[in-house]
Parts: structure tokens; sequence; C-alpha cells
């Protein structure tokens, strides 16, 4: 049988990861030097030879890879080998800008399969099981990631794709889907539809489900449990890097391996590019030591999170990352406070209303409004106006104690939030109107 469990790699000590890295690292930051002029380029205005990184301690002597640098290279200027030796292209969606172009090579790919196969493994997912894939497939890195990680376990592999939820429901139910596969958002929305359209999911065979691509939090993590009768895991990538499988949630729920063996990751202050130190914030930057067609060094992710090196008590001892708490770039200043989407989550859940919301932020004059409107459920959309408008009263002072801001608070008719089938639109800034 098929493993994707290496105990020697997945619980290897300090000693032998950080040996591992540095063989990598070395080995390829010769080879950007001497295939990307991109990194030749910067390399040697920062005075820095190949020959200089002679293990992980180095690391930081190497400039730092920005989206920006990758947008100005687009299609092919950060590749890394031979177009002739690429046998995939992906692309990211290009919801913040121009889009990314990333390329692999065979080994690329295989090596990406097996971040994706450690992660159905480490949850207890099985060639006998059936994994059920609607993230979208296409240039996306979501569905064909997960897709290839399936194939590599042995699994059988329900290449659905994303879209036509009613579909999405008929196949979980006849073909017996034992995992899923999507983002979490979706995932919320597939629990929702199930139970309006009269499904037993506790009947259901589905048991394990793999959602990551947005930021999601624990107490939809719950929801979506109950809904869909199964345990959630969280996984975490970019296209940039390969895709999903960067990082990977075991059984115990309480943070992400980084696969250290393929990916160096370095938690920094964004204002000042030192480290900052296990357990405290800042933006989180990967280097590829492994892959060979798309190889980013220091690649800022701007996606804030925070690690631990801490033994996890699944035994392995892959440094640990929390579900990112955001994008630096999706962070709102709404009259000097930083917001991220998934702290107004956190307090709608909590409050045990619909997690389908959307934040609004506009200027009038020179002042940030912040509007959250929630779906009602269908029961409290029968409630009397004064009724309502007292829930949103009491919600608008929720959120002033829980974020220090006072939002207004529209509650809004079921159904009336635009549903995605991919990444979930949180947030709608119409300050760019006015060329903020
Ligand atoms: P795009 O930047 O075009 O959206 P990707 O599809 O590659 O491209 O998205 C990668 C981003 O998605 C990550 O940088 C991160 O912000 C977000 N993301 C991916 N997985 C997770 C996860 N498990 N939790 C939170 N955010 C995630
Ligand atoms: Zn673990």
């Amino acid at each position: 049988m098929k493993k994707f469990y290496s105990p020697e790699i997945e619980t290897a000590s300090r000693g032998e990861i950080e040996k591992i890295q540095s063989e990598r690292l070395v080995r390829q930051v010769r080879h950007v030097y001497d295939n990307v002029e991109l990194y030749r380029n910067r390399m040697d205005e920062a005075g820095v030879k190949p020959e200089d990184i002679k293990s992980l301690d180095d690391l930081t002597k190497l400039p730092f890879t920005s989206k920006q640098d990758l947008r100005d290279t687009y299609p092919y200027g950060m590749f890394a080998v031979p177009m002739e030796d690429v046998t995939r292209i992906h692309a990211s969606s290009g919801t913040t800008g121009k889009q990314i172009v990333v390329g692999y090579t065979d080994n690329d790919l295989d090596m990406w399969a097996t971040c994706c196969a450690r992660q159905l493994t480490a949850v207890g997912v099985t060639k006998k099981d059936k994994v059920h894939v609607c993230y979208g497939y296409g240039l996306f890195t979501g569905g064909l990631g997960l897709h290839d990680g399936s194939h590599k376990l042995g699994c059988v592999t329900i290449p659905a794709s994303a879209g036509n939820t009613a579909r999405q429901l008929t196949i979980m139910t006849d073909f017996g889907s034992t995992v899923l596969g999507c983002t979490p958002s979706y995932a919320m929305y597939l629990g929702e539809s199930a139970a309006k359209a009269g499904i037993d999911t506790s009947k259901l065979p589905l048991r394990v489900g793999i959602f990551g691509a947005e930021p999601w939090t624990e107490e939809m993590r719950q929801k979506i449990e109950e809904s869909l009768n199964i345990k959630a895991y969280d996984i975490y990538g970019l296209t940039e890097i390969c895709g999903p499988g960067v990082a990977y949630e075991c059984t115990e729920q309480k943070g992400m391996h980084v696969n250290e063996d393929y990916f160096i990751i370095e938690i920094i202050d964004p204002e000042t590019g030192e480290h900052v130190k296990d357990g405290e914030k800042g933006e989180i930057v990967f280097t590829c030591i492994k892959k060979e067609a798309f190889p980013l060094i220091r690649f800022r992710t701007k996606d804030i999170g925070v690690i631990t090196h801490e033994k996890c008590s699944c035994g392995r001892t892959f440094v640990r990352m929390s579900k990112p708490m955001g994008r630096v770039d999706d962070m709102l200043i709404v009259r000097g406070v930083n917001l991220f989407p998934s702290q107004i989550e956190a307090v709608l859940l909590k409050e045990g209303h619909s997690p389908n919301y959307q934040i609004v932020v506009d200027r009038q004059g020179s002042l940030d409004q912040i509007e959250v409107r929630i779906e009602m459920e269908d029961e409290q959309f029968l409630d009397t106006t004064s009724k309502i408008t007292k829930t949103e009263k009491e919600l608008q002072e929720k959120f002033k104690s829980a974020l220090g801001i006072k939002p207004k608070v529209r509650l809004v008719a079921p159904n009336s939030i635009p549903r995605s089938e991919g990444k979930a639109v949180r947030v709608v800034d119409k300050r760019h109107v006015y060329g903020n």
C-alpha cells in the first residue's frame, strides 16, 4: 500500500530538518541565480553570491520577493527551467490585481501531490475513501491540487469541480462521497442546502472535510461539522508556492504543519522585515527549496499568521502555523482601527447569527463608514420591524465591545447576499471609487 506518512521526515528532530533545509537551500539559491534574471540582479545588487549561502543561517542575507515582482515578470520571467521541461501551468485568480502565472515540472507536480497526500493521510483518509473534489478545476490550483493528492494516495477521486449545488448533493448522496474538499464558505452553503433539501447528513457516509483557500473561523468549523456531520480540517496554500498543501492540519486541529522538507517558513514584521518570535503575529514568508520550475525565494505572502515549534501531540515535528488571520492587504483600516473580516465573522457566529454576511466600507466626507449586512434566518425574517431594529442595535454593541468600532448593522432578507462557489466576497470597499 502506498504510504504518505513518512515519520523519518515528519517527525524528524529540528536538527535533522534544518540539515535537509540547509542542503536544499544552498542548491536552490545556485539554481535561481543561474536561471532567473531577477534573482541574479537582486542578489548582485545586495552583494550576495550563491557561495555566500552555506546553510539555513544565511537565509536572511537573501532579498525578499513580492507579488509585484511576479507581475513585473509576467508571464514567464520567473521560470527557472526551459519551457520544454514545464508540464503544467496554473494561475492565481487575480482577485487582487493582474493574474500570476506559475509553472511546474513533473517533479514539482509529484512533490505537490505528496503534500496533499500527506494532508489526507494526516486526517485518516486512506485509499478506501471516495474524495469528492468540489474546489474549482482549471487554472485555479484548488481542484487539481487536491485531485492529484487523492489520486496519489489511491483514493476514488470524484472530480466534481465547483458549482451546481443540487448536483453536488446528488453526487454526495448517490456516489457515497466520504471526503469533501471545497472552500469553507461553500461547505457552509452545502450544509444549508442539504438541510433545505431534507437530506439527513448523519445518514451519509461523508466523514471528513478538507477546507481552505480562504480565511475561516473556529466557529465556522463548528457549524460545518454539525451541518455536514463530519470532521472539518484546514488546508493552506497559495498558487505562488504550489497551491493547496503547503501546510496541513492533522487530527489534533491545532494548527497546520508546514511541509518543511519542501518549504521554509519565516514570520516577519511587515514594517522592518525582521523575524518575530514564535507565537507573535507577522507576515508569512516562504522559500521553496525543492521546486524546479517556479522556485520563489523569501516570498512575502501578505498573509498574517503565527507559528509554533512546540511538538504536536500527533507526533509530527514540522512547525505549525495558525490559520492565517487575514491578509496584510485585505486588512481593513476603518477610522484607524485595523480590522479583519474574520473578526466580524467570529462575533456573528458567537451571537448565533448567520455566517452569510458582507462588509461594506464607504466614505462620507472624510469619515469612513462601515456597514455589516447579515442575512436573517427564515424565522427571524418574520419578526416585527421593531424586533429587528432591536437585534441590530444589540449586535452593534457586541461589535463595539469586541472590536472597538461601532459599525452600522443591517439585517437583510434570507438569501439576499450573493453566494460564491469559490471564495466568498466578504468586503465591498467603495472607498476605492474615490481614488483612495
Ligand atoms: P489569489 O491570491 O488569487 O486569491 P490563491 O488562490 O493562490 O490566489 O490564494 C491564496 C491565498 O488564499 C493565501 O495567500 C491565503 O490568503 C488564502 N488562503 C489559502 N488557504 C487558506 C486557509 N486555509 N485559511 C485562510 N486563508 C487561506
Ligand atoms: Zn499534528
